[in-house]
């Protein structure tokens, strides 16, 4: 039999899988990486990750200047919006970070096929008109944005993230259906900005997933800032009227239960994501899907059709583009015939929202649910110098840690810079720290870190400025 043309070819060139050529790549085999975008970077660089990053950079400072700075004894006179400017912005950041992976693919010597790629069973992969033969087939396709039946998305006026991530026009009223981060992020977006925004979740509360205590107080904190919530409702109906919409909800789970009306100029449907598989050839290729549509992988992300592996949105797990990377290194990893390894309990998820929301480990929902002992610490912001001194003081530090042998199993904060503060929390647990561990080590001051040192105090009754 022929040598295959590459080693190793990656469908889907997101942060899964073009993380997942370079490391093939370093590790000396000879690597393709193909996606249907002219630019690589996936749905992270292109329309999620970092679009929604800029914009809530560029809209916080909006926000600042329309008052907040006041507080600082700063006064601007005929502050202006110029929307356009703020979106010409956004795109730049995106088209600078896709350049700068293409030139990473091209360095380590990647070659970057662009097209619409299908499976055609053995190595063989048809892409551009042409076929391609790989020894081993990495899936990394991605998800896409979820909607619900009958209600089609058309990205004026009923939109997904990435038409909200492109408005040429601030709504005056906006609906958003889902209260996760990607709606909660979106949402804040549009209403620094000068939307009414009114948050609608199917769930008794926001931010799924997170601690419940940090998620109440981030609701608090984004009611505080003018977002309105619906919660235990979901959307039921979607009706054109004039320039405006009229959507009807309905109390969740009670099918058939009258619903209350909402009137808004838009609606962006923040439910969720769906693996990207369609149009793959998985069947074709014998790859096999769970009951969510996800491709289905063992420990070592195969599939079940021998040299095709999976990874990122596209399989179980958090759909997050740090999770992805780390399951494209290690796959790459594992193919070069090293151990490839991912820890899923250590995982940080972020809602960049202000002020943030971060979560590491285990939740007191999860260990109250499991019957795990725990001793929990708390330190609230407004207790840090920093924080004062920056006029930030929402939001806390909680660490969770085992009640016996007292290592950390969960570490929540919601707080200016939590995205950055959960990194030292991650560290400390992938190291098997415990509480104690993390109060002896010395913190800067004045730093919003103390507060992680303080809550750590705290499991054991001594925090000293709480
Ligand atoms: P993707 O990034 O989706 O990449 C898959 C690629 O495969 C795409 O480029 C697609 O074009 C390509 N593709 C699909 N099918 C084919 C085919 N048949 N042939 C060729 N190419 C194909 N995550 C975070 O961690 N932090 C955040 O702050 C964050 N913010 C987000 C904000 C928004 C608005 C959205 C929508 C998502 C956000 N995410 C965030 C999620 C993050 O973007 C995803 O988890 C991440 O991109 C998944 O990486 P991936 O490599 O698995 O897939």
């Amino acid at each position: 039999m022929a040598a295959a043309e590459y080693d190793v070819a990656v469908i889907g060139a997101g942060p899964g899988g073009y993380v997942c050529a370079i490391r093939c790549a370093q590790l000396g085999l000879k690597t393709a990486c193909i996606d249907r975008r002219p630019a690589p970077g996936g749905t992270c660089l292109n329309i999620g990750c970092i679009p929604s990053k800029a914009l809530l950079q560029s809209s916080e400072l909006w926000q600042e200047a329309q008052g907040d700075l006041a507080g600082h004894g700063i006064r601007i006179a005929g502050a202006a919006l110029d929307l356009a400017a703020m979106m010409a912005r956004k795109d730049k950041v995106v088209a600078a970070l896709t350049k700068g992976v293409a030139g990473l693919l091209k360095k380590n010597g990647v070659t970057y096929v662009a097209g619409q790629a299908r499976l055609l069973g053995g190595g063989a992969i048809e892409v551009a008109g042409r076929r391609l033969a790989a020894a081993h087939i990495v899936v990394a396709t991605g998800s896409e944005a979820a909607s619900l039946p009958g209600i089609a998305i058309d990205e004026k006026r009923i939109l997904s993230s990435t038409g909200a991530l492109a408005l040429s026009q601030v709504p005056r009223r906006l609906a958003v259906i889902g209260g996760g981060y990607i709606g909660l992020e979106l949402g804040s977006v549009w209403q620094r900005l000068g939307s009414e925004v009114t948050v609608v979740e199917f769930l008794d509360r926001i931010a799924a997933g997170m601690d419940g205590e940090i998620a109440r107080q981030l609701k608090r904190s984004l009611e505080k800032q003018g977002i309105a919530f619906r919660l235990g409702q979901s959307l039921a109906a979607v009706e054109k009227k004039g320039a405006g919409l009229k959507l009807t909800l309905a109390p969740a789970g009670k099918k058939g239960a009258k619903g209350e009306a909402l009137a808004c100029d838009a609606v962006l449907m923040a439910i969720g994501r769906r693996p990207h598989t369609a149009g793959l050839g998985l069947e074709q290729a014998g790859v096999g899907c769970d009951d969510k549509g996800r491709i289905a992988v063992d420990g070592h992300f195969a599939t079940a059709a021998k040299g095709i592996f999976a990874i990122g949105d596209c399989v179980a797990g958090p759909m997050l583009a740090h999770k992805a990377e780390e399951e494209g290194i290690a796959v790459a990893e594992n193919i070069a015939g090293r151990a490839g390894h991912v820890n899923y309990g250590v995982i940080p998820g972020v809602v960049y929202t202000e002020p943030e929301a971060a979560q590491l480990g285990k939740t007191e929902e999860e260990l109250k649910a499991e019957g795990t002992g725990y001793a929990v610490g708390r330190f609230a912001m407004l207790a840090n110098s920093r924080a004062r001194a920056a006029g930030r003081t929402q939001g806390m530090v909680k660490v969770l840690a085992d009640a016996n042998s007292d290592r950390v199993l969960g570490v929540h904060i919601l707080g200016q810079a939590a995205g950055e503060l959960i990194a030292a929390a991650a560290i400390a647990m992938e190291f098997g720290a415990s509480a104690e561990d993390i109060a002896r080590t010395c913190h800067a001051h004045p730093t919003y870190s103390e507060a992680l040192r303080e809550a750590a105090l705290d499991v054991a009754g001594r925090a000293v400025h709480g």
